[in-house]
């Protein structure tokens, strides 16, 4: 094995290390000890992290090698921005927000998006490659270190930027197993937040494994016609279908569903908009998280403005839906995902 083909040691899941191992003793004080050697030390572990020479020999296919950070953009709001680059060139972002003692992070799953959503930055870039576990775990593992220069620990990963997460299911379930497990990150599984644009098949897989994460729908119009405008995954995969595979989630996880709406003015929030959004809602009791589309060069869209948030926020809770206006944070450093990637390819 090439140096360029080995795996990142970050992407091994605790019983997947113990199946590399395999001593024939203690294989699971060595799955403690190399898991708090890269996860607990308190800083980015190095390529060396000294083990017993068999120890070392197993993992001989395995390294930690880490991505290249290309930007890195702070807010005025606190929220942080980076664009990363792996080993092969592939660029991905990452956003971190903090909201009082809140840290979330939103992680990007894939290097670009094929669900080509006609309002988002990545969606124009095309599909580039898929992310592996370990890559996505050490997009959380950079904004956990920045956050603890502050003193402030990581509280949420939210798996909602570049690239569709259940696209990618294996590798995204593996990354959150191994940030919520004890002995690695230990986000608990309810802190983790899982996004797709719509895959049924995806989602009634989660809904079958009931392993705790969150889901979240990015819905946008509860109109198909409106809706196929937006996401062209929703020719192939219309409301009524989405709708049957969050109730089967909601009945064998007990979890509601959320449903992300960003409002972009006369495209999505006339009346008839509010109206279809709130019978949706009614018919599986899920959340509603309004916001405010962050505007990405040259799509014609207009963002929403808070004016206009707060009375759609109010005509849903008039039909007996309650919505949370999620407050939109870093617009300073086109904190909208790829924005900060094309402007990366726009200077190449
Ligand atoms: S909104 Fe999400 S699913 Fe749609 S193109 Fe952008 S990254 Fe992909």
């Amino acid at each position: 094995m090439t140096e360029q083909e080995k795996k990142t040691l970050f992407s091994l899941t605790p019983a997947e290390l113990a199946n590399v191992l395999a001593l024939k003793r203690g294989t699971d004080y060595w799955v403690k000890t190399i898991y708090q050697k890269l996860y607990h030390s308190g800083e980015f572990p190095s390529a060396a992290l000294e083990l017993r020479p068999d120890v070392a020999r197993r993992l001989k296919n395995y390294e930690i090698s880490w991505p290249q950070i290309k930007s890195l953009l702070r807010a005025p709001d606190g929220t942080v921005k980076w664009l990363i680059a792996y080993n092969d060139g592939a660029m991905v972002e990452l956003v971190l927000m903090s909201y009082d003692k809140r840290h979330t992070v939103c992680v990007s799953t894939q290097c670009g998006c094929a669900m080509g959503c006609t309002f988002c930055a990545t969606g124009k870039m095309g599909f580039k490659r898929h992310l592996n576990a370990g890559e996505i775990v050490m997009e959380v593992l950079i904004a956990r270190q920045e956050l603890a220069k502050k003193g402030a620990a990581l509280t949420n990963v939210v798996f909602m930027g570049m690239g569709e997460p259940l696209a990618n299911y294996e590798e995204v379930m593996r990354a959150a197993a191994i940030i919520s497990s004890d002995i690695g990150l230990a986000i608990a599984p309810r802190h983790i937040t899982i996004s797709t644009a719509g895959l049924p098949a995806g989602i009634y897989r989660m809904a079958q494994e009931k392993a705790g994460y969150q889901l979240a729908v990015s819905l946008h119009s509860a109109i198909d016609s409106v809706r196929e405008k937006l996401m062209p995954i929703a020719k192939t995969h219309n409301l009524e279908s989405l709708l049957a595979a969050c109730r089967e989630y909601n009945s064998l996880t007990k979890r509601r569903v959320f449903f992300e709406y960003a409002v972009m003015a006369g495209i999505n929030d006339s009346p008839k908009d509010i109206e279809a959004l709130a019978a949706f809602i009614h018919r599986l009791n899920g959340h509603v998280n309004l916001l405010s589309w962050n505007k990405v060069d040259e799509v014609p869209f207009k963002s929403a403005d808070t004016k206009r948030l707060l009375a759609i926020q109010a005509e849903l809770e008039k039909r007996g839906v309650r919505a949370l206006i999620r407050e939109s944070r870093g617009a300073e450093i086109a904190a909208a995902c790829g924005q900060l990637y094309a402007a990366a390819e726009q200077k190449q």
